[in-house]
């Protein structure tokens, strides 16, 4: 999928438009790969956290195209145990907000059947509308 990404005269290149959004320091990721391997939800990632910490920092903008970043869960299991004290959890945050920014949705909720929607708890669509929806 082909985004532009909106940089600014701090954050002049992707990289740093995520420092920036995500507070960390991603450039201090030794690429140890502790955070991948005890992710909870890493066998439902199509990349490794790991790899969504290496692609943000050379700038890969395919990293957007991740469903890793919508499937972090934000449990900081790999923000505990990083050598760097680096959390992972913002980063993947701040990539779903650079693609929100564009108005590009994660979850249409409209798709869901009306039978499924109602049977639904409250909070979970709730939740799911904050994390997904712009
Ligand atoms: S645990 Fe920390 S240093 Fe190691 S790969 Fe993950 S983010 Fe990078
Ligand atoms: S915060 Fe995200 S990347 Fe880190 S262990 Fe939890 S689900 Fe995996």
């Amino acid at each position: 999928m082909t985004r532009k990404i909106i940089l600014n005269e701090k954050s002049d290149t992707f990289q740093k438009l995520v420092e920036e959004l995500s507070g960390e320091v991603i450039t201090l990721c030794e690429q140890c790969g502790t955070c991948s391997g005890g992710c909870p939800f890493v066998d439902e990632m199509d990349i490794m956290p790991s790899q969504l910490m290496r692609k943000s920092m050379l700038g890969q903008e395919d990293v957007l195209d991740s469903q890793t970043v919508w499937l972090c869960a934000t449990c900081n299991t790999c923000t505990v145990r990083c050598p760097r004290g680096l959390d992972v959890s913002k980063v993947a945050e701040a990539l779903r907000q650079i693609i929100l920014r564009k108005e590009i949705d994660n979850l249409k909720i409209n798709d869901i059947p009306k039978e499924k929607l109602k049977d639904l708890p409250q909070i979970a669509i709730i939740a799911a509308m904050r994390k997904l929806t712009s």
